[in-house]
């Protein structure tokens, strides 16, 4: 069989696929329908195999995960150390967000245009408040969670079935057999998903440079930048430290074996659509199933370092803009809200958009701010997940290396 086996390996083949579709991309900007009609089915389709597997494999796994420890104090311990380390680097982010975009002057060289200022270009869908955010996680009807694919919901149910089940002996460990039997095949499914996944990133790709593409290249260029360098800055800095110094993996290792989830991350927008391609790396990372399907499901729906950065970076450049110069007091403020704002996201393509108006409205800043910004949300969603998702595996990898469920001969 060997010998029919192309010598190119799938990440590669990926990365290929995603400058071929950068620079298709620039070559249609002028021509996007023709993207949009006929290359983008080929990705919404991927994209829709990827979301088929979702929500089975969080329940799934995430039940599997409860029920495969010892015991309710060791998920307690997981569950501390996972929120500890995602509201620390999540506030990082927020941090770095705001002082590089101070230092690098974030809105030079943009001039005010008011007509740009249109609220119809913003979904203006009302941001939750925290006490909405809050009671939003119990899943008052459990199918319908399941049913609407509601992620925050679906991991509180399965923990506490998973605790149940834990709680009910022999009986308890015959379903989670079960369960781990259907999350194997939803892990071969998505072996067979990501062969696609070089089609995939092109055809997703390529339509949105095409139509994004004249919008980036207009005064809101640096807008991208700064965001896309505090991005990379973060990854390599908080995660490259954090699994040297915590994970004791090498960096180098590291980011080379999770590229296809970044790739996956950066052309699907989505951290929940780019979730079974995390597990997948992680394990790949030596990381026990145990942590990846306890640590990955959860950090897909609240842990949101990219979209804490966008926001801090996005409220200094609409203060900038509308003249409002804001005290350390509100900037604090602001960390604070895009901490919790950056929880309350949903892993799908444009939701840190929506909760951006919270953050704003926070120290009152002008929501119709994110009108300015609306234009070019596609590529800064493109890297906010991929900090996001590279953060999530981080985590897992984290965890895991403190509670000896890592292999590091891997
Ligand atoms: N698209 C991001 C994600 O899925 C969320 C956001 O819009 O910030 O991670």
């Amino acid at each position: 069989m060997t010998k029919y086996k192309s010598k190119l390996s799938l990440p590669f083949k990926i990365f290929i696929a995603l400058i071929l579709g950068v620079l298709f991309g620039i070559a249609m900007t002028g021509d996007s329908q023709i993207a949009v009609t006929y290359i983008k089915p080929f990705g919404d389709g991927f994209l829709a195999l990827i979301k088929m597997v979702v929500i089975p494999l969080v329940f799934c796994s995430l039940l599997v995960g409860v029920g495969s420890l010892n015991n309710i104090k060791q998920l307690g311990r997981f569950g501390i150390k996972t929120i500890i380390f995602f509201m620390f680097t999540t506030s990082i982010a927020v941090m770095l967000g705001l002082v590089l975009s101070n230092l690098l002057n974030v809105s030079s060289g943009f001039s005010m245009n008011t007509n740009i200022i249109n609220k119809s270009d913003v979904i203006m869908k009302k941001a939750p408040t925290i006490a909405e955010t809050i009671i939003n996680i119990i899943p008052s009807n459990p199918i319908k969670s399941l049913v609407d694919g509601n992620m925050l919901q679906i991991i509180t149910f399965a923990i506490i079935l998973g605790i149940a089940l834990l709680e009910s002996g022999e009986k308890g460990r015959e379903v989670f057999g079960i369960f781990e039997t259907i999350a194997n095949a939803m892990y071969k499914i998505i072996s067979w998903i990501m062969k696609l996944a070089p089609i995939g990133v092109f055809a997703l790709i390529v339509p949105a440079i095409a139509t994004n593409g004249a919008v980036v290249i207009g005064s809101l260029l640096k807008l991208i930048l700064v965001a896309y360098f505090v991005s990379i800055a973060h990854i390599i800095l908080v995660y490259g430290l954090s699994v040297k110094l915590i994970g004791k993996i090498n960096p180098l290792r590291f980011f080379k074996t999770v590229i296809p989830a970044m790739l996956t991350a950066f052309s699907t927008s989505s951290s929940s659509g780019t979730l079974p391609v995390s597990m997948n790396v992680a394990e790949k990372l030596g990381v026990s199933k145990t942590v990846t399907s306890f640590v990955l499901p959860l950090g897909s729906t609240i842990n949101m370092d990219g979209t804490a950065i966008y926001q801090g970076v996005c409220a200094i450049f609409i203060a900038k803009v509308f003249g409002v110069d804001l005290t350390v007091g509100q900037q604090l403020v602001i960390i604070l809200s895009a901490t919790l704002a950056s929880i309350g996201t949903a892993g799908v393509p444009g939701a840190g958009m929506i909760m951006l108006a919270m953050v704003l409205q926070s120290v009152g800043l002008p929501v119709e701010g994110i009108a300015l910004v609306a234009g070019i949300d596609r590529p800064l969603d493109m890297m906010r997940t991929v900090v996001n998702v590279t953060g999530d595996i981080t985590c897992s990898v984290i965890v895991a290396n403190t509670e000896n469920k890592i292999n590091h001969k891997n």
